[in-house]
């Protein structure tokens, strides 16, 4: 079945996987949605004993039609190896009674962005290449503070392309910022700006369909492309490790093949939790998405109402990857909600933008979805209290989704068994981890860093090693006005 993509707010414009994944963001500033769904081509048993590698493979093949078997063999290869991910098994499962942690850290830049990041370089040049492009390619990418990181390490002295990263200056973690600013490659461009995700974000996205802006971009001698997972090259490859999580269930015995799941998600921009939903469309049985947020709890909010109203006060929190007003990826689940109506989901996408709210009515595929939040206090004692009871420690962001199941749990008695999306290490934030357990001393992160070693009995991963030595590469602060500007900088 070859599955074509189209843009979710214009049925007309419709375009190959490898087109998709190498414009990033449609024209129409929709994003591309695969038109059908592709099943699974093997039984949910013969997939218990497969590896990693073999899962993505399958997935990738089933949504990316136009790339041939062995395009795709060559692109899984080359990003799940041992070179790029500390242990071998690429993801691991920590299990508790029903709750099952999938680690989704073990890359180059310990946060799950490396899941889609390591392997996003390689399909967008296999990409050009089918599509006969002569350009380069320019990824503009903004970050909440691990995309950033993770996609210089992708394609950082990648021949052919230029990686522009914008990140909320002060509105990262410490040990993020350094990892950004000390990545190395001369293809590789970081600048912070005075304002928030969701401001870097949206200069983004319009940089991608202001028609003066392209034609700058296209003389210089280069085409634009997102590494942000409104690009269909970040969330096929995220399908791939709940597929393979509910695998490992079935081989480990803990699950009946055919039995349902939940999943818990730590989320910013509804990418990590759409990959979950789009897994139980090609067949993954997965029975409720609890959709976990921090206190910027817009989304919490739209799964209760229906009414998705981002004019509130935007927080800096202790997990600052969510720290999101706009969730992009939410828009592709609306589509799905609203019957694939093109003109529906463009209408409220323009009230977003132009009201800063929107309201749709509650229905079976909403209803899937299970949202609430987590306060700072909330998530510290979660990390306390993980730690006390299992002696596993967790990062700020997998609190969240902890803390949020417990709560669904205990509202609703449902126990089946659960997948908690377990998104960093705790090394990338060790402040916040450490404050969970302490009060005083809790300035000097690199000390920090070494507490959290004594603490847990885990080694400090490469990536913290790394950022002790490195130094510091990238400078430049602009405004979000400046934005357009810097990036015709970096051209010339
Ligand atoms: C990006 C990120 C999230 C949010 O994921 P989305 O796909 O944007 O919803 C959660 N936790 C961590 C550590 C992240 O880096």
């Amino acid at each position: 079945m070859s599955i074509i993509y189209q843009s979710t707010r214009d049925a007309k414009n419709r375009v190959s996987a490898s087109q998709a994944i190498l414009k990033g963001i449609a024209e129409d500033g929709g994003l591309y949605v695969p038109q059908t769904f592709p099943t699974l081509p093997v039984s949910l048993e013969a997939l218990a004993d497969m590896s990693y590698q073999e899962i993505a493979f399958l997935v990738l093949r089933a949504f990316l039609s136009d790339f041939s078997d062995d395009e795709l063999r060559a692109c899984v290869n080359s990003a799940y190896s041992t070179t790029k991910f500390d242990i071998d098994d690429i993801v691991s499962i920590q299990s508790f009674g029903n709750k099952h942690y999938l680690e989704l850290f073990h890359g180059e830049t310990i946060a799950f962005k490396d899941m889609a990041l390591s392997i996003l370089p390689y399909l967008m040049s296999t990409a050009a290449k089918k599509n006969g492009s002569h350009k380069d390619i320019l990824i503009l990418t903004a970050t909440s503070g691990d995309t950033g990181k993770a996609a210089m390490a992708g394609f950082a002295d990648v021949p052919h392309t230029k990686i522009i990263v914008f990140y909320p200056k002060g509105g990262v973690s410490h040990i993020q910022e350094l990892q950004m600013l000390t990545q190395k490659g001369d293809n590789t461009h970081v600048i912070g700006i005075t304002g928030n995700f969701d401001d870097a974000q949206s200069a983004v996205k319009a940089m991608f369909t202001d028609t003066d802006m392209i034609e700058k971009v296209n003389q210089a001698g280069y085409q634009f492309s997102s590494a942000n997972s409104i690009n269909i090259g970040r969330l096929m490859p995220q399908v791939a490790y709940y597929v393979y999580a509910y695998a490992q269930l079935v081989k480990n015995k803990v699950i009946r093949c055919g039995e349902s799941i939940n999943v818990s998600v730590p989320t910013g921009n509804f990418g990590n939790i759409l990959a979950a939903y789009y897994a139980k469309q090609i067949g993954l049985p997965i029975d409720t998405f609890i959709c976990a947020s921090n206190k910027n709890n817009v989304l919490s909010d739209f799964f209760a109402t229906g009414t998705y109203n981002k004019n509130r006060p935007f927080y800096v929190t202790n997990s600052p990857s969510m720290d999101i007003l706009i969730s992009s990826n939410l828009e592709r689940l609306i589509y799905h909600a609203v019957e694939q109506d093109t003109q529906k989901t463009r209408d409220l996408m323009h009230a977003l933008s132009q009201q800063g709210e929107y309201h749709v009515d509650l229905n079976d595929i909403l209803s899937a979805f299970y949202g609430d939040f987590a306060t700072e206090d909330n998530i510290t004692a979660q990390i306390k209290r993980t730690f006390d009871n299992y002696k596993y420690l967790i990062d700020p962001h997998t609190a969240v989704s902890d803390f949020v199941y417990d709560m669904y749990a205990e509202k609703t008695g449902d126990n089946k068994h659960v997948v908690i999306a377990s998104t960093a290490s705790p090394y990338k934030f060790p402040k916040s981890v450490m404050s969970a357990f302490r009060h005083d001393n809790l300035d000097d992160d690199m000390a920090l860093v070494d507490a959290l070693e004594t603490l847990s009995n885990i080694p400090q991963p490469q990536a913290v090693l790394d950022v002790k030595q490195a130094t510091i590469r990238h400078h430049k602060v602009v405004s979000v006005e400046e934005m357009a500007q810097s990036v015709l900088d970096c051209l010339s």
